[in-house]
């Protein structure tokens, strides 16, 4: 009898966040955005909080970001990660609008290649054939 191999905890996608987990899919970072006025919304929210509009839809945007801040996380919150720390969580400000944060992982580097305000890059990990996550290295 085998041990089934272990899942990482997914997200519980609904109406409003689907979009976003789809676009991943497809390597694509896909993020909310006001019709109204054009401000772009994440987390999503059923309204924009910045003019209260209601008219919202989602656009695909550069992946590039700078990177906000970050920590060192030494100890998994899940067994899932329980062979891959030390890893660096981070919280990145997407280069499309100011405090357009979006929160995630930074791969293909280690915390002494990192620093608040570096550029970095959207890339894509498939963790199983129905999640994939968006994480962000060093920008080339
Ligand atoms: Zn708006």
């Amino acid at each position: 009898m085998s041990t089934p191999e272990l899942s990482p905890p997914r997200p519980a996608a609904d109406a409003l966040t689907a979009p976003f987990w789809d676009g991943c899919r497809e390597h694509r970072l896909v993020i909310q955005r006001c019709r109204a006025c054009g401000h772009y919304l994440h987390l999503p929210k059923p309204v924009c909080r910045f003019c209260l509009s209601t008219d919202l839809g989602y656009e695909a945007v550069s992946g590039r970001a700078t990177l906000y801040t970050y920590t060192v996380a030494v100890q998994p919150f899940h067994p899932y990660y329980a062979d891959k720390v030390p890893y660096l969580l981070a919280t990145v400000e997407l280069a499309e609008q100011p405090r357009l944060m979006l929160f995630t992982r930074l791969t293909e580097c280690t915390e002494d290649d990192v620093r608040v305000g570096m550029p970095v890059e959207v890339v894509f990990d498939d963790v199983t054939p129905d999640l994939t996550l968006p994480l962000f290295r060093p920008a080339s």
